[in-house]
């Protein structure tokens, strides 16, 4: 039998960083199995529903290179879904659910429930009060037919709730976690369906996991506790359980869960900031999972070939913003500047840099400006706290050491030489930066750090950066002897 895996994501937002890396796993594996990789969108909570939130969602899974087979897309801006199993859109699927729960409350496995909010609320609190968690004291469990029918036909809101046994091991065994055994005393009479007819989430995604064929159940470690109401439900129907397979945290370098406070966690957070999808990716699956040879650097593809569920740590994998930067320079590096040129230009508008009309007459040059300065980069959108040696007419020392560089006295000739080399020229190209230190050490004498520094302090101000030969270029003749002469007349 072929595998099928799911990503079952809540359109409450955006894309949690923790989410795209149960995406990633499903994904992984699936293709490295031959099998399929489904999203469905579990919307049955409507109070949590955001607007636009699954084209969000569409949009940063896509990004990530994480495309599924079948289920929920997105065309032409449009919402579509596509595979044998549909629909994929779990408020499309309300006459599905009406008929399961049926079964289960003609086998009297579900129960009509009439309780009142302020009851349960009350309830609860008493149960508080004791000391003991909270959990629904099954006041409606044993109501006799002829009163739940009166009361139905009285127009009396209610919910359907899980018949739970008393005191019972649900023991089921997870690749990650190992065997886990949770006593039903622990486990509420849980909610299948709401006052509002919908299902609630338990309930829905057993009756799509088992209709979709779906071989492994991946999520969140948070949904373990969930796990022995769902075991309940399989019993009930009869259904094969899927594996299912839960996932360590994502957390901070503090241990803690990587929340929406502390800084970036939505997918599009990292896209925005300039991350590579095929970086973030690859360090990705690297939180809470480990290739044999504990490589670091992997394409998808070597992911694909990889992964297993048997190598997910037990326990919370460390989100680490240094590697992950480590990582996304590597892909950076590895870029042709056009592409990071490309994904540099909203950055370099928003930071008033440019207006997008320039960045669109200059695109060439800011491909150039991106050559020079791609290798210095975490992420593309630093580049705009680089690109300030390329602009303007005039040069500022960063520091009173590079000012002092050029103060030398040698630097001035230096200098000179250096504008009589560009007069001559028609622009700058490579061959040009290739030749031109050695024409100056000839010409004025001075080499190594004499000749290196006080042209690279006259040229940007700094003592350190990027190629030298690189940032002539995308200079180009005009501005770098525009600079040079003012500069010159400074000395
Ligand atoms: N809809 C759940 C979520 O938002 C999915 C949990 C599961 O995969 O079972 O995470």
């Amino acid at each position: 039998m072929s595998v099928r895996l799911r990503f079952a994501p809540s359109p409450t937002g955006y894309l949690h960083i923790g989410g795209l890396r149960t995406a990633l796993y499903d994904f992984l594996y699936a293709k490295g199995h031959d099998g399929k990789y489904i999203l469905r969108i579990e919307d049955t909570d409507q109070t949590r529903y955001v607007e636009g939130a699954v084209e969000n969602l569409i949009s940063s899974l896509t990004w990530a290179g994480i495309v599924h087979d079948e289920g929920v897309f997105i065309e032409n801006g449009k919402i579509v879904q596509k595979g044998e199993f549909g629909p994929y859109i779990q408020s499309e699927r309300l006459d599905i659910y009406k008929k399961y729960i049926q079964i289960l409350l003609d086998k009297g496995y579900a129960y009509y429930c009439f309780c009142t909010k302020e009851r349960l609320d009350e309830v609860r609190e008493k149960q508080r009060a004791e000391g003991k968690t909270p959990m629904y004291d099954r006041h409606c469990r044993n109501m006799s037919k002829e009163e739940v029918q009166n009361r139905i036909d009285a127009g009396q809101e209610y919910v359907i709730r899980l018949v739970v046994p008393d005191n019972k091991d649900i023991t089921w065994t997870d690749p990650v976690k190992g065997q886990i055994t949770i006593n039903s005393s622990e486990v509420d009479d849980q909610v299948l369906i709401k006052s509002d007819g919908f299902p609630t989430y338990h309930f829905a995604v057993v009756i799509d996991d088992h209709l979709m064929g779906i071989t492994h159940a991946v999520r969140g470690e948070e949904w373990l506790t969930s796990t022995p109401k769902q075991k309940l439900l399989y019993d009930y129907f009869g259904f094969e359980m899927p594996q299912f397979i839960h996932l360590p945290t994502v957390l901070n370098k503090d241990r803690k869960k990587l929340s929406k406070r502390q800084g970036d966690v939505a997918t599009s957070d990292f896209k925005d900031k300039g991350y590579l999808p095929e970086a973030l990716v690859n360090y990705l699956a690297l939180v809470g999972w480990s290739p044999k040879d504990n490589k670091e650097l992997l394409s998808m593809d070597e992911l694909i070939a990889e992964f297993d569920f048997d190598r997910v740590s037990k326990t919370g994998g460390i989100f680490d913003v240094d590697k992950l930067n480590f990582i996304n320079n590597h892909y950076i590096k590895e870029s042709d500047a056009k592409r990071i040129a490309e994904i540099a230009v909203p950055s370099i508008v928003k930071a008033g840099l440019m207006t997008e009309e320039q960045t669109k007459d200059r695109f060439d040059w800011i491909v150039l400006v991106t050559d020079a300065l791609k290798e210095r980069l975490n992420y593309v959108s630093e580049i705009v706290s680089h690109m300030n040696i390329f602009f303007g007419d005039t040069v500022t020392f960063e520091t009173d050491e590079a000012e002092a560089i050029v103060k030398q006295e040698h630097v001035k000739g230096l200098l000179e030489a250096f504008i009589a080399e560009l007069d001559a020229i028609d622009d700058i190209d490579e061959e040009f930066t290739k030749n031109i230190f050695n024409i100056l050490k000839k010409k004025t004498g001075a080499k190594g750090k004499n000749l290196f520094m006080p042209v690279r302090c006259a040229v940007t101000g700094q003592q350190h950066g990027p190629d030298m030969g690189k940032i002539l270029i995308a200079l180009g003749k005009e501005k770098t002897i525009n600079r040079l002469k003012e500069l010159v007349t400074r000395l």
